[in-house]
């Protein structure tokens, strides 16, 4: 078994040969423990409003250069069935946190939702009260994502401004989520400054812990428009994030995200795991294959409509701005089965073992 060591030396690995090991062990690890479809998932970017003022997102409420918008419910429920149309097992609504989004309003879509496709809904619309949560669970809402992003409480602090007269407990949350009936997905981004080896193995070994259905791990990518970005790309703004010592802070590069995922396979064998679009932002021509081949299982193709993809600018560059659903479902289909996989039926929830 994994502990918190090896999970640091695996962490802190260069040897290629060694990670080609750590790889071919996740892989055979996924195999055994979830086999061998992939699990598409429709990415739907319901709304870019948002009132939090996350320091790395493109789409956080400061800044001004984001373009706003909100889906309407017909062009929803009009995705949801293109989405099924492709034979998805899943439609994922995700957002800003939007307040506009009313609970009544989502909820009667994702009743809707239920009764015109049956897909199982994933929801990702940041921190709502319980009383809403629940509403959407009674709905038929199936599951919901929220990154903790950090389990290191000073840096969660400092990249996370409260709400005014808010406190922040994203763990409390992703217990709450549970509590209600969700299948329960979180995440951290890999190479946010100030993110060290050892901080990044605690983010791993929590991840366990919290028995989590779902886990994404992508790395970060600066966004010149927000502070985090503005100083990691031109060292400036008035926020300044930590500097460690040489040798201590984590890359946000492609490699480091595969090794997380192989990692998280190996703790957590059942979990659900994509190969997300930041890694294959990072890595047009490979990433997304590659993350399936060291423990991922799930692939999320983006469905937001054209007009409104380009506005759900989170990080610059998106791996999913050139490509149509479509086309993408036809080329995901080849290239799964180049690998020896093939496409997931029906919803794809955890199955415990
Ligand atoms: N508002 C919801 C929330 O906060 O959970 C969902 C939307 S939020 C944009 C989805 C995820 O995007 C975040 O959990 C974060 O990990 C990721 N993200 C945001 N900005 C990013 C960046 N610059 N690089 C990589 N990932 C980023």
């Amino acid at each position: 078994m994994l502990d918190r060591d090896a999970v640091i030396a695996w962490l802190r690995e260069s040897d290629q040969s060694r990670l080609f090991e750590l790889f071919a062990w996740a892989d055979r690890v996924r195999h055994e423990s979830v086999g061998d479809a992939i699990h598409l998932r429709g990415l739907l970017e319901v709304s870019s409003f948002c009132v939090r003022q996350c320091a790395y997102c493109g789409i956080n409420a400061t800044n001004r250069t984001a373009r706003r918008f909100r889906m309407d419910r017909d062009e929803i429920l009009a995705a949801a069935r293109e989405a099924k149309g492709y034979g998805y097992g899943t439609i994922v609504m995700q957002g800003g946190e939007d307040y506009g989004i009313k609970a009544e309003w989502m909820a009667d879509i994702i009743r809707a939702m239920k009764q015109d496709v049956g897909l199982a809904i994933t929801l990702s619309l940041g921190e709502r009260r319980p009383d809403e949560l629940k509403l959407w669970k009674e709905a038929g809402a199936d599951r919901y994502l929220l990154r903790f992003e950090t389990s290191d409480p000073a840096l969660y602090r400092l990249i996370h401004p409260a709400l005014p007269g808010g406190f922040e407990d994203r763990i409390q949350q992703i217990r709450m989520l549970q509590e209600i009936g969700y299948e329960a997905g979180s995440g951290v981004m890999v190479g946010i400054p100030g993110q060290s080896w050892d901080s990044l193995a605690d983010d791993i070994m929590l991840f366990s812990t919290l028995d989590l259905d779902m886990i994404g791990v992508g790395p970060y990518i600066p966004h010149p428009d927000t502070p985090m970005g503005a100083w990691m790309l031109e060292g400036r703004g008035e926020v300044a994030f930590p500097k460690l010592p040489e040798g201590e802070q984590v890359p946000g590069n492609a490699e480091t995200a595969f090794k997380v995922i192989a990692l998280t396979r190996l703790l957590c064998p059942d979990s659900n795991i994509p190969s997300t679009t930041a890694i294959a932002t990072l890595n047009r021509e490979g990433g997304r294959r590659q993350g399936l081949m060291c423990g991922a299982n799930v692939v999320m193709p983006n469905l937001t409509p054209a007009k409104y993809r380009e506005c759900y600018e989170i990080y610059p560059n998106k791996a999913t701005l050139v490509e149509t659903a479509g086309v993408c479902a036809r080329n995901l289909k080849d290239s799964f089965e180049q690998m020896g996989r093939f496409i997931g039926s029906g919803a794809g929830g955890r199955v415990r073992h």
